[in-house]
Parts: structure tokens; sequence; C-alpha cells
């Protein structure tokens, strides 16, 4: 499913990591040595990811490999609950299954779908894993896109099979069910998050203490870098993937981001993004440009980030003030990027690096 790449050492900074995060070893007085960083890079969830361990107390080659094998196994794992793209996954056989009846699933497979119908529940179903078929319709899915956007009447039939309400879960034994047996379950929008999250209870659990993952955009920092320092990471100019919006740092948290600006299509001037809003199962078209949001599950950051997405400028940041959310809202106003910061995400910033007017 995903091919995993040499591992390698960090070569001198600053290090790009991928167009949405940039892990940024700032405020470096005293650079630490290359050996200092274990940087470990692979591919799943079609998107990349990184894993640097702060090499102290020294780990041998022998550990690095082993972490290497860890991670890898366990971003298989994850696959094989999750992925949509296998057709043998736990959440392929669920979608497949024609069944209304309680279907078995992992432990792990049925705490996201809790999550998930949680994130839908908060964001007044603006978060929803059951939007895939409208995905597919306004061709972001694996068929190709028409030349006409869908028509109300085909955005209406398909809605039949969407709606969170549709799909019931519980933990003891795990198990999930549909109320119609054409729903379709898809966890793009929340499963980077957990794959990172997966992997930091890895880490946690043979006992490396100071590390930062980042998996298509979604980050979890624990402890310091290499030169003592808290983690600092850059958020991408909705504009130009390779410019730094803004710098946060982090320690013993997650931070994830969802964009308008990867993946998209325009029709007659208007900009339709790969984020459905599930109550009108139409693409996003609205100015919100990108929201980054902080909490230490990043499962949970991940789903709300979208969410807020879905949400827009005015209620997205409402939710995230109603939930004591740190979020940053990047909107679209006519050829400039305003920024929408709640109280609770300020203290992330750096406040050295900017003039800032917060
Ligand atoms: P990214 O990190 O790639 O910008 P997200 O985490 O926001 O994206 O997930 C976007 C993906 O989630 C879409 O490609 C689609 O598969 C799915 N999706 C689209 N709209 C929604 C929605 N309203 N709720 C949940 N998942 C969605
Ligand atoms: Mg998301």
């Amino acid at each position: 499913m995903f091919s995993k790449e040499k591992r390698d050492r960090l070569q001198g900074y600053p290090a790009i990591l991928c167009l949405i995060m940039i892990l940024l070893p700032l405020g470096c007085a005293n650079p630490g040595d290359d050996r200092d960083l274990i940087v470990i890079r692979g591919h799943t969830m079609g998107t990349g990811y990184t894993v640097k361990i702060v090499n102290k107390p020294r780990m041998s080659q022998e550990d690095i490999g082993n972490a290497e094998e860890g991670i890898d196994s366990l971003l298989r794992t994850v696959n094989q609950q999750m992925s949509t793209y296998i057709d043998s996954s736990e959440i392929s056989r669920f979608n497949l299954h024609r069944g209304i009846g309680w279907f078995s699933i992992s432990t792990e497979l049925a705490e996201i779908i809790a999550q998930s119908l949680e994130v839908s529940e908060k964001s007044g179903g603006a978060f929803d894993i059951t939007v895939g078929p409208l995905v597919n319709l306004w061709g972001f899915g694996p068929s190709e896109r028409e030349a006409d956007i869908p028509g109300r009447e085909r955005i209406r039939q398909v809605m039949q099979r969407t709606g969170y309400r549709k799909v019931s879960v519980r933990l003891a034994p795990p198990s999930v069910r549909k109320e119609n047996p054409e729903v379709y379950c898809d966890l793009a929008a929340i499963a980077k998050g957990h794959g990172t999250d997966r992997i930091a209870g890895y880490l946690d659990s043979v006992g490396v203490s100071d590390y930062v993952i980042e998996m298509g955009g979604e980050i979890r920092a624990k402890g310091r870098n290499h030169l003592n320092n808290l983690w600092q990471i850059g958020i991408a100019d909705p504009d130009n993937g390779l410019g730094i919006q803004r710098v946060v740092s982090l320690s013993n948290t997650s931070m994830a981001t969802s964009g308008d600006y990867r993946n998209y299509f325009e029709h007659g001037g208007t900009r339709y993004s790969h984020i459905i809003d599930p109550r009108t199962g139409e693409p996003v078209t609205h100015k919100l440009a990108s929201v980054t949001v902080i909490h230490e599950n990043c499962a949970y950051a991940d789903a709300m980030a979208t969410a807020i997405i879905v949400l827009g400028p005015e209620d997205g940041y409402e939710l995230a003030l109603e939930e004591n959310l740190p979020a940053l809202l990047i909107v679209r106003e006519r050829d400039s990027l305003i920024e929408k910061v709640t109280p609770s995400f300020k203290r992330h910033l750096e406040s050295y690096d900017y003039g800032s007017n917060l």
C-alpha cells in the first residue's frame, strides 16, 4: 500500500518537508550537529510522512531499524482498517456490505467512527464521513470529472445515501451499522490525523521522548527539538505553497490544517474545493482558504479543521470559540489574505517573528 523511503539523517537545515507544513529548526543560536536528529520518511494514505526523533539517548542502528519497521507495520495496520483504497480493508468491507445489521470491526476503527460522529454532532453535520458518494459525484473520487457540474436533482438523489445519522457505532463489541445499505464511509478527513496519533502512541510505547511527526500536513509534537527548543512549525501561505504564513511553537500537542488550495477545480469563475458541505451536497465555495487547529489529539484536530472549513469564516470561527479551540482561519478577501485567530491560538504564535497586529 505504501512504499517506505530510506531513512536519512538531517543534512543541515532548514528541511522543507511538505507544502503544507514546514518543520523549522528556528531560533538556533547553537546549531546542533546533524547526528542529533533521526529522520524517517515514507508514504501512506496517498501522502508522505516524516518522523523526526531527537537522538538522545543515542539510538543504535538496530534501534533505528526497529523504529522504522515498527512505524511501517503500524501504518499497514491502520490502512488495513481505514483505507477506502484497499478493497479488503475493514472500512471497504463495511462499505461493500449490503446488510443493515451490526458489522464487526476493530476497536480502533470503532473509536475513529465514534469520534467522527461526535465531530458531526458538534458541527451540526458539517463534518460527515458519509459524504463519499458526493465526493465522487463532484469528480474528486476515482472516476473522471464530468464536463458539467452536477444538477440539483442528481445531488438530491445521491444525498439519499448520505447523512451521518445513517451510521451507528458501538464499542463493545466493536461494531458499526448503517440505516441504508448504500451508505459509504470515507475517513479521509480524519485518517491522517489518526495515523499521526498512532505513530505517536508507538513512539511513546518504545520510550522515545522527543519527536515530531508530520503526515500530509498533520503534525504531532512531543518534548523538544534537537536544539532544546520547542518544535517550530510553519503554516503555509495558502496562495504560495512554499511560503510561510505563520510559525507556531508546539510541544505535547497536535496541529492539523485543512485548505481549499491543493485540491479544487474552477468552473464559471468559481473555485470548487474537494471539501463538501454535506448540508447542500455541494463543494465549499466560500472564501475560507485554510483552517489550522491545535489539539492534543491529532484526529480530532484534523476532523475539526475540516468541519470549520465547511462552516466558513463566520460560523466556523464561532464553533472554534465555543469549543475553546486554538484555531487560525485564513480568509481570502479581494486580493489579500485576512487572519482570524482564536484567543487560545495566539499563545502558540511566535511573537518576535512578525509585525503582528494581534
Ligand atoms: P486535506 O487535509 O487533504 O486538506 P481534509 O482533512 O479536510 O483534507 O479531508 C478532505 C477529504 O475528506 C476530502 O477529499 C473528502 O474525501 C473528505 N471530505 C470532503 N468533505 C467532507 C466533509 N464535509 N466531512 C468529512 N469528510 C469530508
Ligand atoms: Mg481533516
